[in-house]
């Protein structure tokens, strides 16, 4: 096999042909053995059985549905899992990633890169909201992990099997693949691309899960907020200990002392305050750490054509 395309599919029931046509099409055009993989992520739409029907149709489709929404992070995973080829894409369903730029991510590729990815040039229909937040997030991300993950980038790229066989290995339960894939090394490059509008549906990323996605990026790859933690303990110790000298030195040396309620409840508020912080924090990787130890499986498959590892 050369070429593996994966689709994760949550509620694409209008997209889904006009999809498989123009994925064909390239498929064809490049002249390559390949393979279609859809990952039902729980759609509760029709998205399913267009799949199916596709699938008895055409022998470079195949699919993985799963038994509820894990989310498009666990979907793309089972697609790696399961894909064979040489040359592995990945694509959004809904046609904001023009599928005939597979093509040229592959020509890409051969010239000797493990990783191309599709960097965003432009990005209609979304929210400026949305634009908005992705924007800063990734500028931020970029500032506080060490290794580079490409800004204004999501997940449609392609990449050489070494690439897959390195993700394979990385057992962790927060997916935040792009991070994982730059953490992967190797050579990769990137072209520019106009993202497009939704073709039809609407977005499944909600903010919630938008939130839950930009926190495992940032626990996953950055221990700055860690470190915050430790940097601000240290400081407000440090402050309180000169205030308590203070304190002390007025209660007993200077005796020039003012029953301080507002200092007193200011203090206490201040220390909670960071205290609340810093345990968040620590709570966040605590929910991370926790998941990784109890070592559930990723994702669940209901039913497959192909063979799948679990
Ligand atoms: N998706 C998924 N599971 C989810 C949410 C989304 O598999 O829980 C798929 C969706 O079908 C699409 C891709 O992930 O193929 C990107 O999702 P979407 O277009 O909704 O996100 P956006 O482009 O708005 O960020
Ligand atoms: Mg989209």
């Amino acid at each position: 096999m050369e070429l593996s395309i994966i689709i994760p599919i949550y509620n694409e029931e209008g997209n889904l042909s006009k999809l498989y046509d123009r994925i064909s099409n390239v498929a064809q055009s490049l002249n390559v053995s390949y393979e279609l993989i859809f990952i039902n992520d729980g759609s509760f739409d029709n998205s399913l059985s267009i799949i199916t029907t596709l699938a008895n149709s055409d022998k470079h489709v195949k699919y993985i549905n799963f038994s509820r929404n894990f989310g498009h992070q666990i979907a793309v995973t089972a697609g790696i899992d399961n894909c064979t080829g040489n040359a592995v894409a990945i694509i959004d369903a809904d046609l904001q990633d023009p599928p005939e730029l597979i093509g040229d991510l592959y020509h890409k590729m051969n010239e000797g890169y493990q990783v191309v990815y599709a960097r965003r040039k432009s990005r209609s229909g979304e929210s400026f909201m949305k634009k908005f937040t992705a924007k800063i997030f990734y500028r931020i991300l970029a500032k506080i992990t060490s290794i580079k993950i490409p800004i204004d980038t999501g997940d449609f790229r392609i990449m050489h099997r070494k690439i897959i066989d390195v993700l394979r290995l990385m057992p962790e339960q927060q997916k935040y693949l792009r991070g994982q894939i730059a953490w992967a090394g190797f050579k990769q490059t990137y072209i520019m691309y106009d993202r497009d509008e939704r073709y039809a549906g609407e977005t499944g990323y909600t903010y919630k899960k938008m939130i839950r996605f930009a926190l495992d990026g940032i626990t996953g790859f950055s221990n700055l907020p860690l470190k915050f933690a430790t940097i601000t303990g240290f400081i407000v110790s440090g402050v309180t200990f000169l205030v308590s000298l203070y304190a002390l030195y007025s209660r007993f040396v200077s005796k020039d002392f003012v029953p301080g309620w507002t200092s007193l409840i200011l203090a206490v508020l201040f220390i909670g305050g960071v205290q609340l912080i810093c345990i968040g924090i620590i709570g966040e990787y605590m929910t991370r750490l926790s998941a990784n130890v109890r070592k559930r499986p990723l994702y669940i498959v209901d039913e497959s054509n192909i063979a799948t590892k679990d």
